[in-house]
């Protein structure tokens, strides 16, 4: 059967990921988490103290260390750059407070989207982000935009938190969601949008499950006319 390309975006905490990697798996596609590649040139900017005056010396590390992906026993999906798992280290405060200005920068992203694309042309592909749908596979098959309240969104995290025992404060959190969905729509370059042909779904008060049962009908509603 003929594979697609499903593209989810939407803002920070809107459950992408969670939701792109059981389709992925249920479709039997490969997953891409294009944010933890810009957490990862974010994580490499910060080791090495670099700012946004510092694109070429950013851009030079994610040669030396470039992003890999792979999984470990349990199936989880692991970021590497170079042979450094960075898979934890990545969501950490620091990395989360600072990606947006790293993804702001032109030749980063020229250069990850430049990646995205050839992990994408392998194959059946679900990929989340930002940009998915309006730049990175503009002539995807689905493309979906998941958005959800700031109070949502931001307690969806902190009950993730809990769970994992980090102490969290929630009033916090929606500040800080509110503020990276700000600066990611408002840079000048692929902001956050959704795109002309992108279905928004609202999934506030929807469960997971709901979100990717309304996926992976319009998935297969696409393979299907394909096929007849
Ligand atoms: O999806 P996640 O929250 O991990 O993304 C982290 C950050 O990476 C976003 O806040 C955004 O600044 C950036 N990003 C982006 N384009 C993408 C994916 C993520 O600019 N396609």
């Amino acid at each position: 059967m003929k594979s697609i390309q499903i593209a989810i975006d939407g803002p920070a905490s809107s459950g992408k990921s969670t939701v792109a990697k059981i389709i992925a798996k249920a479709f039997d596609y490969t997953y891409l988490d294009t944010g933890a590649m810009y957490r990862a040139v974010t994580y490499l900017a910060l080791r090495h103290q670099l700012t946004q005056d510092d694109t070429a010396e950013i851009l030079s590390l994610l040669e030396e260390h470039p992003i890999a992906f792979g999984r470990n026993k349990e199936g989880e999906q692991l970021v590497f750059v170079g042979d450094v798992d960075i898979t934890h280290a990545i969501r950490e405060h620091q990395v989360t407070n600072n990606v947006s200005w790293v993804s702001a920068l032109a030749p980063i992203r020229e250069k990850l989207v430049d990646l995205q694309r050839k992990i994408a042309v392998q194959g059946g592909i679900v990929m989340d982000g930002r940009d998915i749908g309006t730049v990175v596979l503009p002539e995807a098959e689905l493309k979906v935009f998941l958005v959800a309240s700031v109070e949502e969104r931001a307690l969806r995290r902190f009950r993730e938190n809990q769970e994992k025992g980090i102490p969290t404060d929630l009033e916090r959190l929606k500040e800080e969601i509110a503020l990276r969905d700000y600066k990611d729509s408002t840079r000048a370059v692929s902001p956050l949008k959704a795109a002309d042909d992108a279905i928004t779904f609202d999934t506030t008060g929807v469960s997971i499950e709901g979100v990717v049962e309304f996926i992976s009908e319009k998935a297969k509603e696409i393979l299907d006319k394909q096929s007849n």
